[in-house]
């Protein structure tokens, strides 16, 4: 059904639409643009992905012996397995047939994929190794170093001799008797020594390292006795992607290289691929790719606008920024507005008479400047430069802020004083007296004091922000929906540090008015 010529007959009818929808509202309404010409074929080429394997290892030890991957005896056979699976692969059909099919079951079928790497998870292997433990053997136990294995070391007390020096006479052999004489100690009965208590006059005692159990457990592996070595094999596929140049034409040439995946798997282009065997044994995708292509041109008011039809789906290449030449004295406009010297509010209305201006606009009030940038793009993906959509968004946002200063002032000065009677009012006695009597910490009513500051920039950043609203949702003039205009409220149009700082210093006033007037305040104040 894509080759039957009258649905190409539709592509220059699609692109009409493209431009007709970019331009409305933008200076030349349906009628005024129409297709001078359009020419143009189906258009064949072909193309080739090469399909290079990569691997690598990644090794790993784990404590224990474990059987993972495929088990051998030593770091060589590891190293010889691993040479053998990679050499071997790229022989092996079914491993062709995986690695083709990882780029052909994709969208796109890796056209265009230059210099990229893909995994190919079905071919990954581990091989493991165990080795015993250096130190024990295997065993996961050592002998005790301490007792030697004979389960008992000399007495620690007595050193082996079996008596200690007697603590009662302090080894003398004497003692004071009740009536001051020196006698023979009853103790040791004037020997001077009694038996080691600790050993029981064996002289020995019980191992302190292996309590009596002759071995302990190996310092090296605690205990593990061995180590599994694993080595994981990972593939990898590198393309390379290569079409003849010169057959096709440059926009051509271009879109396949920057996003020929894209026009794949967006249908634009109609694909064939299939695996083919290179000469030199290495493994390739072979594509026929076929699409329309033709040169196209519109009127616009009169003046010409020329493109390259591109793809089953109308796509234009190449499209100049024609959008940018309709809305030029709008956007001097509000270039004007931006530097805030004339009527900023007449200025705004006028160049919002262009619906690109407009949504510049209304998303520069109603977002921040990335997401409006972001959006604006969406709303207008071609017929004007990046730059310029920056740009626009840019201008807007000066323009709104010349556009509010006044009611942002009056904002900020209404909010200082709510603000301030909202303060002076919780120092009351009343209030922030009887409610440090009510809490159970003191530090409770630090936090409370200190939350009016953030309370009081919220409130300023909102009666700001609404009474801008106004004049903004006026200038932007008739373009603004119903919708638009219902939920329109305004954000980044008060700046967040004004308000913070207003929060601040009416605070600081308060405190100062409130300690003057020797009501409720902080302990923690200086003066
Ligand atoms: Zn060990
Ligand atoms: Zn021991
Ligand atoms: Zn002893
Ligand atoms: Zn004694």
């Amino acid at each position: 059904m894509h080759n039957n010529p009258e649905y190409l007959k539709q592509l220059p009818k699609r692109a009409l639409k493209t431009i007709r929808m970019l331009a409305k509202g933008n200076g030349a309404e349906k009628d005024s643009i129409q297709i001078k010409q359009a020419g143009g074929e189906v258009l064949n080429c072909e193309a080739i992905t090469h399909l290079e394997l990569h691997h690598e290892i990644q090794s790993e030890s784990k404590k224990g012996a474990h059987e993972i991957g495929q088990p051998l005896k030593s770091p060589d056979e590891i190293t010889q397995a691993i040479e053998e699976a990679s050499s071997s692969a790229l022989k092996n059909d079914e491993v062709r047939r995986a690695m083709a099919n990882i780029l052909l079951e994709r969208p796109d079928k890796g056209f265009s994929l230059h210099a990229e790497y893909f995994d190919i998870p079905a071919l990954n292997r581990d091989y493991s190794y165990v080795e015993p433990c250096g130190t024990c053997h295997g065993e996961g136990q050592m002998i005790c170093q301490r007792c030697g294995g004979k389960r008992r070391e000399v007495c620690t007390q007595c050193h082996g001799r079996t008596m200690v020096p007697c603590k009662f006479c302090h080894g003398s052999g004497m003692m004071q008797s009740a009536d001051g004489k020196q006698i023979q100690c009853n103790r040791c009965h004037g020997q001077r020594q009694v038996a080691c208590p600790l050993c029981q006059k064996t002289g020995t005692v019980q191992c302190r390292q292996c309590k009596g159990s002759a071995k302990h457990e190996c310092t090296q592996c605690g205990g593990a006795a061995f180590t599994t070595h694993i080595a994981h094999l990972i593939f990898k596929i590198k393309t390379l992607f290569e079409f003849d140049r010169t057959i096709l034409p440059p926009p051509v040439v271009k879109v396949f290289e920057d996003a020929g995946h894209k026009m794949v798997s967006g249908k634009h282009i109609k694909l064939s691929a299939e695996q083919v065997k290179r000469n030199d044994g290495g493994l390739a995708i072979q594509y026929n790719a076929q699409f329309p292509y033709g040169d196209i041109e519109f009127t616009i008011n009169g003046k010409p606008l020329r493109t390259h039809l591109f793809g089953y789906r109308g796509k234009m290449l190449k499209l100049p920024n024609f959008l940018e030449d309709l809305t030029q004295r709008a956007y001097q406009r509000l270039e004007e507005a931006a530097q805030g010297t004339g009527n900023t509010a007449g200025l705004i209305k006028k160049a919002s008479n262009k619906r690109l201006i407009a949504q510049a606009l209304t998303l520069s009030a109603t977002a921040p400047p990335k997401q409006a940038v972001i959006a604006l793009k969406k709303q207008y993906p071609m017929g004007i430069s990046n730059q310029t959509i920056k740009e626009l968004i840019k201008l807007s946002h000066k323009a709104i802020q010349n556009l509010t200063r006044k009611n942002r002032w009056s904002g900020l000065a209404l909010a200082a004083g709510l603000i301030g009677t909202v303060n002076m009012v919780y120092f009351l006695p009343a209030v922030r007296g009887q409610l440090a009597d009510l809490l159970p910490q003191e530090n409770i009513i630090l936090v409370l004091d200190l939350l009016l500051i953030p309370l009081g920039a919220f409130a300023a950043q909102f009666i700001v922000s609404k009474i801008s609203t106004g004049p903004v949702k006026k200038a932007l003039g008739p373009l603004l929906s119903d919708q638009q205009r219902a939920k329109f409220s305004p954000k980044n149009i008060a700046p967040l540090w004004q308000s913070a700082l207003l929060g601040l210093m009416v605070f600081i006033a308060s405190l100062a008015l409130a300690r003057y007037l020797d009501l409720s305040v902080p302990a923690w104040l200086p003066f």
